[in-house]
């Protein structure tokens, strides 16, 4: 299966860079398109922003070409370099749905929550200023870079209410933020994106379906890198199958002990090693939340128990 690493041209006009979250190596992905005019699809963290600059620099891409700085959802791990970014680039706008955009102008509330779930592992989001231009959009909205180059907007809530993933048209280069997963590099295993609070698993699976309808000819994920071609129907298949796996395990774990450590044990168990991105010591603690959002989703009145 070709998997494509970075920084790396995915076509004549895409590039994919690695902004290194939590200052990891093959965790975070964003990417730089380019007609007349230039957009950033995902900003990652905070410092990830100077990943980016540095990648525009690069590539000696004139700053005041970059007309669209596009985030994913309200995640700082998403829409956190969006900060930095904005006061470089000064042409350019912030792009997100209504509630990431919400969220860059007052962020502390997401950062609470963030500290309480991922502890040292949560990079706060720095609040936008209010000088900024913002642009809040939703499926359907679409922007041209010129020379052909144009992006399309599809609305893909589940992981978060608020999720969009972006279509670069001429290329059908989709970048799906945390919309279906996190892919692993070595073994091209999919691990659902099921965070709490916000994960809803009947949207999510929708939102996988929906974006297999557009019939993508690249496929990037934020966590992390692009799969292309015959690898695609693979890596969708991938997603489903696995996501009704995790839900298969928890509603088996916690029908034979209705508990949290019970839920948690069993995805751990099963699932742990097929986690492939984020920093090694990060990963079992990720995927216990991550359980724990499965398990809100899928179980009535679970809120007591789960936590
Ligand atoms: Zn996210």
């Amino acid at each position: 299966m070709p998997f494509i690493m970075c920084p790396q041209s995915l076509t004549d006009h895409i590039d994919l860079i690695d902004v290194q979250g939590w200052d990891f190596q093959h965790t975070t992905a964003s990417l730089i398109i380019r007609g007349k005019e230039t957009a950033i699809i995902e900003t990652g963290h905070h410092r990830c922003g100077e990943q980016i600059l540095a990648a525009l620099q690069l590539r000696t891409i004139p700053l005041d070409t970059v007309r669209f700085i596009c985030v994913t959802h309200r995640h700082g791990d998403h829409c956190g370099g969006a900060t930095p970014l904005a006061s470089a680039l000064i042409e350019a706008q912030v792009v997100g749905h209504k509630y990431a955009i919400a969220t860059l102008y007052e962020p502390s509330r997401l950062n609470r929550g963030a500290q309480e779930l991922f502890g040292k592992f949560a990079q706060p989001i720095h609040p936008l200023p209010d000088s900024v231009a913002t642009w809040e959009v939703d499926n359907g909205d679409q922007f041209e870079l010129g020379d052909d180059v144009s992006v399309e907007i599809i609305g893909t809530p589940g992981h978060t209410s608020d999720h969009l993933a972006y279509l670069e048209d001429s290329s059908r280069t989709l970048y799906m933020g945390d919309a279906m997963g996190l892919l692993g590099p070595k073994n091209f295993t999919v691990t659902p994106t099921s965070f709490p609070p916000s994960f809803k698993f009947d949207a999510y699976k929708a939102s996988i379906e929906k974006l297999q309808g557009y019939d993508p000819a690249v496929l990037v994920f934020s966590h992390f890198g692009a799969v292309t071609g015959s690898d695609i129907p693979v890596i969708f298949h991938r997603a489903l199958a696995t996501l009704d796996s995790w839900k298969e395990t928890i509603e088996q774990a916690w029908h034979t002990e209705p508990t949290k450590v019970a839920v948690m044990d069993a995805i751990r168990d099963r699932f742990l090693q097929e986690l492939e991105v984020f920093p090694p010591e990060a990963r079992s603690l990720f995927i216990e939340v991550m359980a724990k959002g499965l398990a809100k989703s899928l179980i009535p009145n679970s809120d007591e128990l789960i936590g």
